[in-house]
């Protein structure tokens, strides 16, 4: 699933090449995917500008010019494109916003969506969700706060959305281990130097990997060379015997709260 370097680096690129475009056509391929009839959902988007994109945790939302506002949560398989007909890839999609050359594809939104919402309705779909990780507003003393009296594992602790935003299966254990904490470590063990070394680690990987353009392995445009560059990056994830980049060491699979998580069993260390 695509996490907060995934989408923000499809924030980034995005902005370079829809905003202040007309939206020329509308195209529902399941309409399940949207939030409204097929053909209201296409009155309303044509003839109108996405002027801002903003991404919060795991979602995009395009603001558009008459104030309403797309909400986008990608969840597990869904990916964008943007292009024409014949580079697109050979997927089904589920929407597509034209602008008259080009076109945003909405590929695999199976249990994603992309939702038309008022500026109120987007907040209230979006309460309740954990404070941005990356925001100037964040830092370290708030992050001790967020974790220090909770208990569980630090998996699960990492991929709670009510938590702390963004971060999901991959990004979890590659912060464990830029930590060097196992993933299976419980939070009422740590200290408060283990949980400053943490929001080290989660500075640092989430900010490599959104300049790397995420693991996605799907380029966004025919010309796009960033996105999926810290795919090859990953130093556990996904990652099962194979050598550990800093020790040699095969890396270990296990099984936490149904989640998979890959780690180092030399440099991670439990409590
Ligand atoms: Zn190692």
């Amino acid at each position: 699933m695509p996490e907060l370097p995934e989408m923000e680096n499809y924030k980034k690129l995005l902005s370079q090449l829809v905003l202040d475009r007309t939206i020329s056509g509308v195209k529902v391929g399941r309409e399940k995917s949207i939030n409204m009839d097929p053909q209201d959902f296409k009155n309303e988007l044509v003839g109108r500008k996405i002027i801002f994109i903003e991404r919060r945790a795991k979602y995009l939302i395009f603001h558009l010019d008459n104030g309403g506002r797309l909400l986008l949560h990608l969840m597990l398989g869904g990916m964008l494109y943007f292009g024409t007909d014949e580079d697109k890839p050979n997927r089904t999609t589920q929407v597509e916003i034209e602008f008259e050359d080009k076109t945003l594809y909405f590929i695999g939104l199976r249990l994603g969506y992309l939702h038309l919402l008022s500026a109120k309705q987007t907040e209230e779909a979006l309460a309740g969700i954990g404070p941005e990780l990356l925001d100037r507003k964040m830092d370290e003393t708030k992050f001790i706060k967020l974790f220090v009296s909770r208990r569980g594992t630090l998996k699960t602790a990492l991929v709670n959305q009510n938590i702390a935003s963004g971060i999901g299966n991959c990004y979890a254990d590659e912060i464990a281990f830029a930590a060097g904490l196992r993933p299976d470590v419980k939070l009422q063990d740590l200290t408060e130097e283990d949980l400053a070394g943490l929001y080290q680690a989660v500075r640092q990987v989430l900010t490599d990997a959104a300049e790397h353009g995420g693991y996605m392995e799907q380029p966004l445009t025919a010309d796009d060379s960033l996105t999926g560059g810290f795919g090859d990056l990953c130093k556990v994830y996904d990652r099962e015997g194979k050598a550990c980049v800093t020790c040699g060491q095969p890396i270990l699979r296990t099984v936490i709260s149904s989640r998979k998580v890959y780690y180092c069993p030399n440099c991670q260390h439990g409590k």
